[in-house]
């Protein structure tokens, strides 16, 4: 495999020295804020310089990984070997008729204003994600039952081989936190979304009632990745973490959220590590005490620290 410095300077070519971070820390990049560095950080501005990045890695032997806004990635202390593509510069919105057009680095909240702003109704439910179109397709991100699921029509996205595909719905595979991004490590650079002509008062509402909701229920005032741990069938994670009395433990400044039990956060400057151990004390207890397992929602990704 080539190394870091030969690899950034053919990336500094192929998208430009503003695009190219070598040794970038990715707690700069992730909601919890946390992450060691990362060997190559890129930002690539067009579908086809994302192409050529996945291409390249791909025909090289180098690792990549596509990231968004980083709300759902918990990375650890030793950093990420290899590419990190990150897609937030990919970030234009179309309206046309009862579709939406958005590149995958467009804020799910930012869709929510534009849907809004068009008197169109259906993605009030994201409103308070903090992900990036792209991210919420591959995670299925939903809230207050609804989901992409329910307003995704298509998705343009790359393969394992560099080639650009439209995919329907149906191809997307979306499931409960999950999809064919995952599944075959496609990357997405583009959704259209079908949403439906409502009235401009009650989309305002829905909206404020949700982020109203979302800010006295959740610890948004802390470093986090969102809810924890996938929701177990029959079951609620946060609702099961109460129950073992797991609110406020803590693993040096990583504690399970006294606000919100299924979040863990970062009270200052937690690691990877103790958010990990903090992630196996309430596995462990859970199944201990309910036979319950818990499975992280967020994507544990990188090394650890020697
Ligand atoms: C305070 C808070 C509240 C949250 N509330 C919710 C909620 O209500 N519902 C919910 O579902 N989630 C929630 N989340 C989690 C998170 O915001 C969502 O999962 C979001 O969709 C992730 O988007 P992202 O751009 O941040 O993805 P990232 O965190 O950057 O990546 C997440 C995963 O998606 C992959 N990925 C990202 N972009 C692409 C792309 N373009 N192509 C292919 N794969 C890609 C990554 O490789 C990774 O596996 C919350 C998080 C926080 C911090």
């Amino acid at each position: 495999m080539k190394n870091y410095l030969e690899i950034g300077n053919q990336f500094i070519t192929m998208i430009g020295k503003e695009n190219v971070l070598l040794k970038e820390p990715m707690c700069s990049h992730t909601s919890f804020k946390v992450g060691g560095p990362a060997d190559i950080l890129v930002t690539p501005e067009s579908y086809e310089d994302v192409q050529n990045i996945i291409k390249y890695c791909i025909n090289y032997n180098i690792p990549y990984i596509i990231i968004g806004n980083g709300s759902n990635l918990l990375v650890k202390d030793g950093g990420i070997r290899g590419v990190v593509v990150k897609l937030t510069k990919l970030n234009k919105i179309e309206i046309e008729g009862e579709k939406l057009i958005a590149q995958s680095g467009v804020l799910v909240s930012d869709v929510s204003q534009a849907a809004l702003n068009a008197t169109l109704t259906g993605f009030e439910f994201a409103c308070g994600i903090p992900g990036c179109v792209g991210g919420a397709v591959a995670m299925n991100a939903g809230a207050y039952i609804s989901d992409v699921s329910n307003v995704i029509q298509s998705a343009v996205v790359i393969d394992k081989e560099g080639n650009l595909k439209n995919l329907s719905k149906d191809e997307l595979e979306l499931g409960y936190r999950n999809s064919a991004v995952l599944k075959y490590g496609y990357t997405v650079v583009e959704a259209t979304f079908k949403l439906v002509t409502g009235d401009y008062d009650t989309i305002k509402n829905k909206i404020e009632d949700l982020q109203k909701r979302r800010k006295e229920k959740q610890p948004l005032e802390y470093p986090s990745a969102g809810s924890t741990f996938k929701r177990p069938e029959g079951y609620f994670a946060g609702k099961l973490i109460e129950d073992c009395n797991l609110k406020g433990s803590k693993v040096g400044d990583a504690e399970v959220s006294v606000k919100h039990s299924g979040f863990i956060i970062n009270k200052g400057n937690a690691t990877a590590k103790e958010i990990l151990s903090l992630i196996s004390l309430v596995q462990k207890t859970v199944y201990e005490e309910f036979g319950v397992e818990l499975h992280p929602e967020v994507r544990i990704i990188g090394e650890e620290k020697n």
